[in-house]
């Protein structure tokens, strides 16, 4: 996981300077809602962050234009990836929250190409839990879906 984390004070977030053209970047696609650019760290070749273009911390805080608008983009930015680097994998890698891995708080995208020995490791301790507790989990949320 990322060891990056930027600690920008409160209205100098560096993607806003980013957005605003303060800082430099090497964009590759921008629209009205949203901007792509590659990532400094370019963990491989052709790795293009897809942020909101207006302030938004995390998933919880974009509308729902904005999350389609990304959705398009990062959907758009993966053929360019993959028609330009030809990577036989492709990994989009969204975080929230710094418990959720998140070390830039405005709202991206990652869109990773992937080899199969580019160093990365994704861990997924799988839990397994018994079927009845899988139907509570889903139950739960079907609710709290029915209220929203
Ligand atoms: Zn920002």
């Amino acid at each position: 996981m990322p060891m990056f984390v930027n600690t920008s004070p409160p209205g100098q977030c560096i993607f806003c300077r980013l957005v605003a053209g303060e800082i430099p970047s090497a964009r590759v696609f921008e629209d009205e809602l949203t901007i792509a650019f590659m990532d400094i760290g370019q963990v491989n070749p052709g790795h293009v962050l897809v942020a909101t273009r207006r302030h938004a911390a995390t998933l919880f805080d974009i509308t729902a234009d904005e999350a389609a608008a990304v959705a398009r983009t990062v959907k758009r930015v993966a053929h360019a990836v993959r028609d330009t680097f030809d990577p036989p994998g492709l990994t989009l890698l969204q975080a929230n929250g710094r418990e959720g891995d998140q070390t830039v708080f405005h709202f991206h995208m990652h869109v990773v190409p992937r080899h199969g020995d580019d160093g990365i490791a994704l861990s997924w301790p799988r839990k397994d839990p018994p079927a009845d507790v899988l139907q509570g989990y889903a139950a739960q949320l079907r609710d709290t879906l029915a209220r929203s």
